[in-house]
């Protein structure tokens, strides 16, 4: 690849990158859902006082984080469970007692409840059903702005151009798969199965505030 084309395909990732941004900065309900949980989600540490972070996409730190992000770990293959053409990802953690980095959040603050999931060719938005989470919203996405859930979707559309990625996706699909971990769906027809009060009774339980 030439210089100049090296230079155009960077160009193409960072338009990429901050439209997605753009389009996946809905709230997903009206007001502050962190006000609801304690900010669950946030936290750095799970009850056995592990420290939580979260993994940044592939190429996302080079394009949005490198200037934002100083807290983080460098997850090799070797270690940790990561796609076969992905030697390396960055696992950040955040400092909510500092504010959050609301225009800076990654992806991964964008789009939780949802995952982006790819099926014989065919891409849904799932919720799964093994939460580390368990957001006290799952069990209330009826009050879920169709800004929120449209932004998020459209923006895993833009990001699914960049090959990497839509890799990245297919092989957490296909794990997802294998381990019948999809609780419900939405494509753009809308949820495929409601959630059921089982579901959101099993949610609520796994929420320590
Ligand atoms: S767990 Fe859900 S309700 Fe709580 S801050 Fe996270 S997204 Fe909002
Ligand atoms: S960046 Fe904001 S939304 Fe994301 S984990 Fe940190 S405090 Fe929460």
């Amino acid at each position: 690849m030439t210089d100049k084309n090296k230079k155009s395909m960077r160009g193409d990732y960072q338009a990429i990158f901050e439209k997605a941004y753009h389009l996946m900065d809905e709230a997903i309900i009206a007001g502050n859902c962190g006000e609801l949980c304690g900010y669950h989600c946030c936290r750095r540490n799970d009850v056995d006082g592990k420290q939580l972070g979260m993994y940044l996409l592939p190429l996302e730190y080079e394009y949005m984080q490198c200037a934002v992000v100083t807290d983080y770990d460098l997850h090799s293959r070797r270690q940790y469970n990561l796609p076969p053409k992905i030697k390396k990802s960055y696992y950040i953690y955040c400092h909510l007692t500092e504010g959050c980095l609301r225009d800076h959040r990654p992806i991964q603050c964008r789009t939780y409840p949802f995952e982006p999931h790819l099926e014989n060719g065919a891409f849904s938005l799932v919720i799964e059903k093994e939460q580390i989470h368990g957001c006290v919203l799952i069990g209330r996405n009826s009050e879920w702005r169709q800004a929120f859930i449209d932004g998020v979707y459209n923006g895993w559309l833009e990001l699914m151009k960049i090959p990497i990625i839509k890799y990245n996706i297919e092989y957490f699909s296909k794990e997802r798969i294998a381990a019948n971990n999809i609780m419900t769906r939405y494509t753009s027809n809308g949820f495929d199965n409601p959630i059921s009060p089982a579901t959101i009774a099993k949610v609520k339980s796994n929420i320590t505030i």
